[in-house]
């Protein structure tokens, strides 16, 4: 079922992981953000859009996840961009087939794979989305995934943030990049200078949040990334008892990202 979140901007929500899907509508049909996940849900999205009159003139996928990487036949041929690195690095990691992806990712069978990380990689500097609709602003940065983009929908007071800025998913930091603690701060600083009028933040998982969130969830994430950068035990509720019901996998996430960054200190000679 798709929920409005501001004029012209609907979400679609999955049960897995409490993905959002974002629909903007444009002049001459939708935008669809990241659609997702299990294959019914795609469906319902279709059957929704289709009882509007919309069809889909423009994907895009904010991240070279392969949850963020999903489309469906029913959702028609329009162009599906990410950023160029977004691209190039899911042509690279589905090189040696989906099937190896969906088994080593453990993709829910439920998911379509058919049309897996098809998109179009739109040139380094693309500013916005081209569409014929409201502006859409990519704020690409490398946190998270390489090629990671956030969209400011200004126009409509809308930021979509991809997987940063979640109320149930702490930062999960690109632990191939060589600076994953800086990229992820300096990612940060960008959506903090980017989102002063935002009144609707979307993640790409989790609860939409309102104009008070948006500084909340940033000054939440970079407080983690700090105690992740200093092996410090965070005080964050989305990690230990307070994390909301079905969440409690995050804590094995912290726990891995901090023996990663271990790892690599040991391996880098660097201590702190
Ligand atoms: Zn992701």
């Amino acid at each position: 079922m798709l929920r409005q979140v501001a004029e012209g901007v609907l979400i679609h929500e999955s049960e897995f992981c409490q993905s959002n899907a974002v629909v903007v509508h444009g002049r001459a049909g939708v935008l669809l953000i990241d659609p997702g996940v299990h294959g019914y849900e795609v469906a319902c999205l279709a059957n929704d859009l289709s009882d509007l009159g919309q069809t889909v003139v423009a994907g895009f996928s904010t991240h070279p996840h392969w949850d963020h990487l999903l489309w469906h036949a029913r959702l028609g041929a329009a162009p599906r961009y990410g950023t160029a690195r977004c691209a190039a690095t899911a042509r690279d990691r589905l090189s040696g087939g989906v099937d190896a992806v969906a088994k080593a990712a453990g993709i829910p069978e439920q998911v379509p794979l058919d049309l897996l990380g098809l998109i179009t990689g739109l040139p380094a500097e693309t500013a916005q989305i081209p569409w014929d609709g409201p502006g859409v602003r990519i704020i690409e940065h490398q946190a998270h995934a390489p090629g990671h983009a956030s969209l400011l929908i200004e126009e409509r007071g809308v930021l979509v943030a991809g997987d940063m800025l979640s109320d149930v998913l702490i930062p999960m930091l690109d632990m191939n990049a060589a600076d994953p603690i800086e990229d992820y701060l300096a990612a940060l600083r960008l959506l903090e200078g980017a989102a002063g009028d935002v009144d609707v933040l979307v993640p790409g998982h989790g609860s939409i949040g309102g104009a008070d969130q948006v500084h909340a969830r940033i000054d939440q994430d970079r407080a983690y990334v700090h105690a992740l950068r200093d092996a410090r035990v965070p005080s964050d509720p989305r990690v230990g008892p307070s994390a909301k019901d079905g969440w409690d996998w995050v804590a094995g996430v912290h726990a891995r990202q901090l023996q990663r960054l271990a790892r690599r200190s040991e391996r880098d000679g660097t201590h702190g």
